[in-house]
């Protein structure tokens, strides 16, 4: 049988008897005559105790050193998970994500896989071994430790079913599979069977925190099949892949397959920039030189000559977003700006309203008769998205789930 990789997320790994029972469910796949590769994240909230702990000592903590600190949470389950499958009898190693050789690039804190070097893996995988490498964490070629971003053992899972060439990627976490909207906010939300690689990118990228985006990504890339289930029974889960089943399609056509919410997410106006050509250019390349992504943005004319102009940022770039502000205001005019917090963006994610068009209208129409004013909108062939007020926002995905009937 050919390779198999598992991954088991933070809140698989959480305590010693949860690392316990993942230590005998990657056994049990063992057994199975498979080639086994485990990644696994920190156990719990450890990486949010340690961003915090970091916090106490400084609030601008240099991103290197933030990678150096981060990347041991996954070092401590890599341990002890090995340490459990010896003491259930198996050869197991672990790696971290150097020695696994996942180079990255040099950006710190979201950094991305540039190629895997698989040597000591296959090496590891000839003798037998079950090998568990440290999620999240890669190096430089320059030997600095590096880490992919928030939620990034996803990612460090399907490159190494990419690289290795592995049948599946199971990403194990703490629901039974991708559903219509986040199970923990939407009580009849529905389990997908199968989505397709777009459509999750998209439900991934609007906060739908199941997978990484970039993991998604790298599949779609490669053609990984990325099976998401539940590390707390042996149910099936969700297939994500090329195609939707055949079944599934000609039972119902799915307009709209899911609907996710994003808390994570910034506003910045800057009022009264002169209407010239080249300013918004100059603004985004700016942001986009200091390796800030813009997701929605807004021009509004206030005046003949003078614009508004609003976008929005994660969270995480915040500070440095006003800091491109200030520098670049010389150039690009504009009288101030302001920036929000208490926004939240909600979408609704389907492939097909390519061919169903009312779905941005059905949406609006929602949030109107919730009394829910939207700031900002950005659609794709394949989603819908608002800026609402923060406080609505798990109302509105509650209503727009009920609106497009994605319930059990
Ligand atoms: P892990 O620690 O295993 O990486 P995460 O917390 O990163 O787990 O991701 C799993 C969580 O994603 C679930 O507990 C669920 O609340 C949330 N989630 C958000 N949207 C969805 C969705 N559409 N389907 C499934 N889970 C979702
Ligand atoms: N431990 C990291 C995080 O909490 C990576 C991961 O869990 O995927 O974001
Ligand atoms: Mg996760």
């Amino acid at each position: 049988m050919g390779i198999v990789v598992q991954k088991f997320g933070g809140s698989s790994v959480a305590d010693a008897e949860c690392i316990k029972r993942v230590a005998k469910r990657v056994g049990e796949t063992f057994e199975e005559g498979h080639k086994v590769v485990i990644v696994v994240s920190a156990m719990g909230e450890t990486t949010d105790y340690l961003l915090d702990l970091a916090g106490k000592i400084t609030d601008n903590p240099p991103k290197r050193e933030l990678d150096m600190l981060l990347a041991t949470g996954e070092q401590q389950s890599i341990a002890l998970l090995s340490m459990a499958l010896d003491k259930l009898g198996y050869s197991a190693v672990s790696l971290t994500g150097q020695q696994a050789g996942i180079f990255t690039d040099h950006v710190h804190a979201k950094s991305k896989i540039l190629w895997i070097n698989c040597e000591r893996l296959e090496e590891e995988l000839t003798q037998n071994h079950i090998v568990i490498v440290a999620g999240f964490q890669g190096v430089t070629e320059r030997n600095e430790i590096t880490t992919l971003g928030r939620g990034g053992s996803d990612t460090s899972a399907v490159a190494l079913a990419a690289a290795l060439k592995a049948d599946v990627c199971e990403i194990f976490t703490d629901v039974d599979g991708v559903y219509t909207a986040d199970p923990r906010i939407v009580p009849d939300a529905r389990k997908l069977e199968t989505i397709s690689y777009d459509e999750m990118l998209e439900l991934a990228s609007l906060g739908a925190l199941v997978l990484q985006p970039r993991s998604v990504e790298v599949a779609k890339q490669f053609g990984v099949k990325i099976h998401v289930r539940s590390s707390f029974n042996h149910n099936s889960g969700t297939i994500v892949q090329e195609v939707r089943e055949m079944k599934q399609q000609m039972e119902k056509e799915i307009v709209v397959s899911g609907v996710a919410s994003d808390l994570n997410v910034v506003k910045f106006t800057i009022f009264d920039i002169p209407d010239v050509p080249g300013t918004a250019s100059k603004l985004f390349s700016a942001l986009a030189d200091d390796m800030i992504n813009v997701d929605m943005i807004i021009q509004s004319q206030q005046r003949d000559d003078i614009n508004d102009i609003s976008f929005t940022v994660t969270r995480d770039d915040r500070e440095k977003t006003k800091e491109v502000i200030a520098k670049t205001k010389d150039i690009i005019g504009g009288r101030n700006y302001s920036y929000e917090n208490n926004v939240a963006k909600v979408s609704v994610v389907g492939a097909g309203m390519i061919t169903n068009p009312g779905v941005a209208a059905k949406m609006f129409e929602t949030l109107a008769e919730n009394d829910i004013n939207i700031e900002m909108i950005s659609t794709s062939e394949i989603k819908v998205s608002c800026i609402i007020k923060a406080e609505y926002a798990q109302k509105a995905v509650a209503a727009l789930h009920s609106a497009f009937e994605l319930g059990e």
